[in-house]
């Protein structure tokens, strides 16, 4: 099998109200890049990988439009099934800038279930048994904004929340507390402060919420100050903004730096470094919350069926990106149920087709068009 063509598409996803995180950071709208890729057998596969913005990660989609320009034309005529080999050879024509060959990659992998007639969870290692336990996050705000947005969330059914906290001692404790205090019967949650404390501030936030079941998640910028941090603290650490590839879930192994881990598709570089990341974590024994930035009803279907394909007590949330961007331009989304249990598609690749008609023109084709 041969790559044919491969489109990339530009979408901008409205959030009027804004999506705020630690530092000031606030973002109106986010931006996809959607790829296609077709093949000379006739089948079409679909990418997608979704920035947030240009201050969240070191990943930007005007920056991920220019690496597939890089890209696009060299993959023309390759064999897109052989995924270790489509990403060797992405690496050897562009140093880093994993979150761009994201999208390409994922794009094969829908071609290799659509063309061995699978889901790509059981090409990921299998269907494990048991439901995907959805997580979402109330974003930064003033305590009564987020309470709000919890309760919101709780009655969507999500029972794994990533509390999105800003940066100031004593109204992070406030706010955590708040939510906490309310917290239900079978609810987990995050402490997410997404690179915005300092090591001090780290430290006083957790003191003022020993007594707190919660997890603390990526509380600074630079990994030497998580770590740190993890040493002096007896709550459960997770690292999230800080692993970019399977070598630094490899660290984070032999540092002992983490109690569990996150793995954002796009940030790792793709399905199949996501894919070798996930099983050092499982060989490991450490759990994961499977997740990736953002996106449509595409990368719903790539986090679920890494998800499905991770033996359940490794997978303690996955990310559903339907609770952020609403609408998920796609044939067959997973829709959020009571308690947010859901299951990865039967159907054969992602299980996901873009419907006719959401996209726009392409804003670049490489290969043969039409
Ligand atoms: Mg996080």
């Amino acid at each position: 099998m041969k790559i044919k063509s491969i489109s990339v598409y530009e979408i901008v996803s409205p959030f009027p109200q804004g999506y705020r995180l630690s530092r000031g950071r606030k973002w109106t709208s986010f931006e996809s890049t959607i790829v296609a890729i077709k093949t000379d057998a006739g089948l079409v596969g679909w990418g997608e990988l979704q920035t947030v913005g240009a201050n969240y990660l070191p990943a930007f989609a005007k920056g991920a439009i220019a690496a597939i320009d890089v890209l696009g034309p060299q993959l023309i005529g390759k064999d897109p099934l052989h995924l270790d080999r489509i990403n060797y050879f992405m690496d050897h024509l562009l140093y880093g800038h994993p979150y761009a060959k994201s999208a390409i990659d994922m794009a094969c992998w829908d071609i290799l279930g659509k063309a061995t007639g699978m889901p790509l969870c059981v090409l990921l290692g299998g269907r494990f048994e048991g439901g995907l336990d959805l997580m979402a996050a109330p974003y930064f705000g003033s305590k009564e904004e987020m309470l709000a947005l919890t309760q919101d969330l709780r009655e969507k059914g999500y029972r794994r929340l990533s509390v999105k906290l800003g940066g100031d001692v004593a109204e992070d404790v406030s706010t955590l507390r708040a939510i906490l205090e309310n917290a239900q019967p079978g609810e987990e949650f995050y402490a997410d402060c997404n690179r915005g404390w300092t090591r001090d501030q780290a430290l006083r936030v957790m003191r003022q919420i020993r007594d707190l079941d919660v997890y603390i998640e990526q509380p600074c910028a630079s990994y030497e100050d998580c770590l740190a941090v993890r040493r002096r603290t007896d709550h459960p650490i997770i690292l999230d903004e800080i692993i970019d590839s399977p070598e630094m879930v490899m660290r984070i192994i032999a540092d002992d730096a983490a109690d569990l881990i996150n793995i954002k598709i796009s940030r790792v570089g793709g399905l199949t470094k996501a894919r070798r990341a996930r099983d050092m974590c499982v060989t490991a024994g450490i759990p994961m919350t499977l997740q990736d930035v953002g996106g449509s009803g595409i990368v719903q279907a790539a986090i679920f069926h890494l998800a499905q394909s991770t033996p359940k007590e490794f997978r303690h949330s996955v990310f559903d990106p339907l609770s952020v961007v609403s609408d998920p331009l796609t044939d067959a989304p997973i829709l959020v149920r009571d308690g947010a249990v859901v299951e990865a598609s039967d159907r054969p690749g992602l299980g996901q087709d873009i419907l006719p008609g959401s996209l726009s023109d392409p804003i670049a084709v490489y290969g043969e068009r039409g």
